[in-house]
């Protein structure tokens, strides 16, 4: 059961007042309605995210930030008059009864009209009413309106709209283009035929989603132009990652406890062959010995044997379930090989092993559950597919949570595929019983927990990805305990695992926590967290979970990205150090957009797909940028040879 009290206490808190909505009537009017009576039937679970959902006749009920926005930007007094024009599902008209004495709704559609009244009627808010028709001609009966709000974007501002404030009235509208970007407008008549306009700042109808907050600092804009100038002044060059030397300067974290590498995709090889390089070095001249990869830990444990020149048999070849390619590619076999060549001639306590860190067997597990659903209900099936294919759970493309929408069927299998996963763990465990670096009581933790990870992930959300990168931490933690006090660690994952989410819209919106925050909490400044990024090129990524790998056409960057900043310092390949540029760190302490590629890309909804808010140089003390970069070259399952080391066992 879900607790909409607390949700609604985590919305206000984290979308809200945190983004700078000040004005307590607005927040306690946020926080008074239930958003999940207003949303579809089955789209409860999803009513406190921060996001527009879909309603009938193809709408949207607005995403609870801009909703705060507009009733803010509206400036409502208890006794005043309101007029709403768009009332979709009825939500925002709730909000704006809480704050004025009566408000008039408008809507086009007649179904939603209606729905939207039943609603409101429900919820005993007796000083709102809502009609069908056409709201750009107003209610000329109940003029005039001390604010009138109006939640659909257009080209102009209705006349008929301006006529009907009062003196001193305000009227907020998105205006400009539709499918494009949006400028919020307040309109205030100061008398009868004098209207002062002001630009509230950028917006995005619909779906209404904001990128940035709407304060006006001009000093800060005025930097903001010389970001790529301070960057190419920060950057320190790199030479290709072909090349020994680009490890050098990361030799500067080499006393650090743990250095985590992330990556932009996963299917991206210059991010690769940039960790392998980094790795390498911190492995040969600086005593790191264990390498940590956001891989499921049966699967790293038979390239751990390969590593360690360990030749006993591996029954399951290892990596061949979705997503294959992000481990099983020409880079990380490369890494691997020279690993256990290293490893071949080094003493015992110069060798480096290398480990998974995910939720053990978790992409074994989600092919089970997808194999099981697939035979018992393929509806159920697509809405696993679509659950497991969000890189950071829910994204802001309202369509994706229409797909993931629970099914009384899905439910209904939840017994027999968590049954199923923890036969599947039980195997998993007896086939890697000889390997001596996981012992007994990690092994004992695994199987009592198995049963609450099987049943979360099954869920997806913000707890499956908490449980999991609580996970890979707790792991880590693990391998550093066993491997003495003075041991050292690299781990490779994706940025939004190794970037301290709690700079980034995961942590501050979402609630979402990640390994490289954990990491922090723990090890304080001994810990880097090195995050890396790219403008433009080619990644290997399917379109939806279990899909095909294809080769994509990697977007350029968004204009309000960090990435675009970065391009446009013209320099192709960087490290920057934000501890070493404070005026730089400063300006990227400011929320942009940062571009996030899983396994899956969709390019054709990428701004609300894969970017999200962050605090780059708080999520990362480091950042490595290449401006062009290239797809991964995959090594297929049944591959044995070619790009497959002969040293290779048979079995991979
Ligand atoms: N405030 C709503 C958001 C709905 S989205 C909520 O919180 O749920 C915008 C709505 O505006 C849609 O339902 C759309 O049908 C309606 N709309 C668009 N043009 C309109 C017009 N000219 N008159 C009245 N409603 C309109």
């Amino acid at each position: 059961m879900i607790d909409y009290q607390y949700a609604r206490y985590k919305m206000v808190e984290r979308q809200l007042a945190s983004r700078g909505i000040s004005d307590p009537r607005v927040l306690s009017a946020m926080q008074a309605v239930p958003r999940e009576v207003f949303v579809e039937e089955g789209f409860q679970e999803f009513a406190y995210e921060d996001s527009p959902l879909p309603i009938a006749e193809g709408q949207t009920i607005s995403q609870p930030y801009i909703v705060a926005c507009m009733a803010e930007a509206a400036q409502i007094e208890p006794d005043d008059n309101v007029l709403e024009v768009g009332a979709g599902s009825g939500y925002a008209a709730a909000v704006l009864s809480y704050l004025a004495r009566y408000v008039f709704a408008i809507e086009r559609h007649e179904t939603l009209a209606t729905n939207a009244a039943a609603r409101l009627a429900k919820l005993e808010r007796h000083n709102v009413e809502v009609q069908s028709g056409d709201g750009t001609k107003g209610f000329a009966n109940k003029a005039p309106f001390d604010a009138i709000v109006v939640s659909a974007g257009g080209p102009t501002v209705p006349v008929a709209l301006k006529e009907q404030l009062e003196i001193g009235g305000r009227l907020i509208i998105p205006i400009g283009p539709q499918d494009r970007s949006q400028r919020l407008i307040r309109i205030t008549r100061r008398a009868a035929g004098h209207y002062d306009e002001e630009d509230l700042g950028g917006v995005s109808f619909v779906p209404l989603v904001v990128a940035h907050g709407w304060k006006d600092d001009t000093r800060h804009a005025d930097l903001e132009r010389h970001l790529p100038d301070l960057i190419r002044q920060a950057a320190e060059s790199l030479p290709a990652p072909e090349d020994p030397r680009f490890a050098d300067p990361f030799a500067r974290f080499a006393n650090r406890r743990v250095v985590l590498l992330g990556e932009a995709s996963h299917g991206t090889s210059e991010f690769h062959q940039a960790r392998a390089v980094i790795t390498r070095r911190l492995v040969e001249r600086h005593g790191f010995s264990i390498v940590a990869v956001e891989a499921d830990w049966p699967d790293a444990a038979a390239m751990n044997r390969f590593v360690r020149v360990d030749e006993r048999k591996t029954e399951n070849p290892p990596f061949q379930r979705f997503p294959s390619w992000m481990w099983r590619n020409t880079d990380v076999f490369a890494f691997l090989a020279w690993l256990r060549e290293h490893n071949a001639t080094a003493s015992a306590n110069e060798q480096a092993g290398f480990y998974g860190l995910d939720i053990y067997n978790m992409r074994g597990s989600i092919a089970a559950v997808l194999d099981y659903l697939d035979k018992a209900d393929p509806k159920a099936a697509a809405v696993a597919r679509e659950r497991y294919g969000c890189l950071t759970p829910w994204q802001n493309a309202p369509h994706t949570y229409g797909r993931a929408t629970l099914t009384d069927a899905y439910r209904s299998c939840e017994d027999a595929v968590t049954r199923q996963c923890g036969e599947l763990l039980r195997h998993a465990l007896k086939e890697s019983r000889d390997d001596t670096l996981f012992d007994a009581a990690q092994n004992a933790r695994l199987v009592t927990a198995a049963e609450k990870y099987y049943r979360i992930m099954y869920y997806g959300g913000a707890e499956a990805w908490n449980l999991r990168d609580r996970h890979m931490f707790e792991t880590l933690e693990h391998l550093l305990d066993r491997a003495g006090p003075n041991s050292k660690a690299v781990v490779w994952a994706h940025n939004s695992h190794i970037g301290d989410a709690r700079h980034t819209e995961m942590g501050k919106v979402r609630g979402e926590l990640s390994l490289g925050q954990l990491c922090r909490e723990k090890f304080a400044d001994e810990v880097a967290l090195i995050g890396f990024g790219t403008h433009v090129g080619t990644v290997a990524a399917a379109t939806d979970w279990d899909g095909e790998m294809e080769v994509k056409r990697v977007r350029p960057s968004l204009e309000e990205s960090v990435e675009r900043c970065c391009h446009l310092s013209r320099s192709t390949r960087f490290l920057l150090d934000f501890a070493r540029h404070a005026e730089l760190a400063n300006l990227l302490a400011h929320e942009r957009l940062e571009r996030f590629i899983g396994v899956i890309y969709r390019p054709g909804t990428e701004r609300l797909s894969h970017y999200a808010n962050v605090e780059l140089s708080k999520q990362f003390d480091a950042y490595v940028w290449f401006d062009e970069t290239h797809a991964i070259t995959p090594i297929s399952p049944q591959a044995t040879s070619g790009p497959v080391p002969d040293t290779f066992p048979s079995g991979l």
